[in-house]
């Protein structure tokens, strides 16, 4: 890993007698683009809202660039965009009002945010026309708020499901532009709940189930982790009756062994080439990080 940027340390988060978020420890580096993934109530956004010094940990700290979230609070918030899941725009106020508005909260100067909304605008290629927010589509609402959250230059952005709800183009073109801050030299941490975007988008990934770590790697180790390769045989062949090396199917008349062993292929395909029969088709199954991630969520997978 390059640089840490941000350090977590034990990290939980208790409402009432509920524990939210248990014991995190991770670091991330800097320009690295973090995924936080997991089912509704996993502690994604409890989470998010620790590490954007928006909610208190109840245990444990967080440190971005050396500085500690419970002390340096204000200095951290200085390099961070938030990016909530519902991101509360004020509706009456056309785009570019509202854009140098939070400019001048973060004490950015007139001249410099109208440069920097120009920018951002055009990135993000939302022309919005003076139109007041509340005009906008849900799509280019989103777009003004990650605008926002970029308005004071920030190194570090935490962003919860940046493209959920949103029609696959406007998604599509959320996700090419979390790369582009990435090419920018900034530290990206997101949620999301479909993970072909966290796959393609994350140079690490963090399962949570129920608050805790299940895994943290990238797509490529969690894979190798808990992806186990199966193999598919599919043979023809007379007197099955007697076939006593591992369990079959029936599929479109033909009989299906699918296993991991490669012994098993091995000796199937012996036993069917002795009795005559053929092989129609052998492949090998690699399951998709969406089909890892359901089988460590608990859900049983069934593969034909
Ligand atoms: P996720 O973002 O993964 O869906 P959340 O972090 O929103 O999960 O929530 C994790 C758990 O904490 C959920 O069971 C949720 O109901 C609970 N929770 C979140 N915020 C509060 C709160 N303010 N008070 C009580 N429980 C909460």
């Amino acid at each position: 890993m390059e640089q840490k940027i941000i350090e977590v340390n034990g990290l939980r988060k208790e409402y009432g007698d509920f524990v939210a978020v248990e014991n995190l420890n991770f670091s991330i580096g800097k320009g690295e683009i973090f995924g936080i993934v997991g089912p509704n109530g996993a502690g994604k956004t409890t989470t998010l809202k620790m590490l954007g010094g928006l909610i208190r940990p109840s245990r444990g700290n967080i440190a971005m660039k050396g500085l500690d979230m419970s002390r340096d609070s204000v200095e951290i918030k200085s390099f961070l965009g938030f990016l909530p899941e519902e991101s509360p725009l004020y509706e009456g106020m056309s785009v570019d009002d509202y854009l140098i508005f939070f400019a001048e909260l973060y004490g950015v100067g007139k001249s410099e945010a109208k440069k920097r909304i120009r920018n951002l605008l055009f990135d993000l290629s939302l022309n919005a026309d003076g139109k007041r927010i509340g005009d906008l589509s849900k799509g280019m609402k989103r777009k003004v708020a990650i605008a926002r959250s970029l308005i004071n230059d920030p190194d570090i952005l935490i962003y919860d499901e940046p493209a959920s709800g949103l029609d696959p183009m406007t998604s599509r073109y959320i996700t090419d532009y979390v790369r582009s801050l990435k090419k920018a030299g900034k530290t990206v941490i997101f949620t999301a709940h479909n993970l072909y975007q966290v796959e393609s988008l994350c140079d690490r990934i963090l399962i949570l189930k129920a608050g805790k770590l299940v895994t943290l790697g990238t797509a490529e180790e969690i894979r190798k982790k808990y992806g186990k390769i199966q193999y598919r045989l599919e043979f023809k062949v007379d007197g099955i009756e007697e076939y006593s090396i591992s369990e079959t199917k029936i599929v479109d008349d033909n009989y299906v062994v699918t296993t991991s062993d490669i012994d098993i292929v091995n000796n199937t395909t012996k036993w069917v080439a002795a009795r005559g029969g053929d092989i129609v088709e052998m492949r090998t199954i690699v399951p998709s990080l969406e089909e890892i991630f359901l089988e460590l969520m608990g859900v049983e997978l069934f593969i034909d």
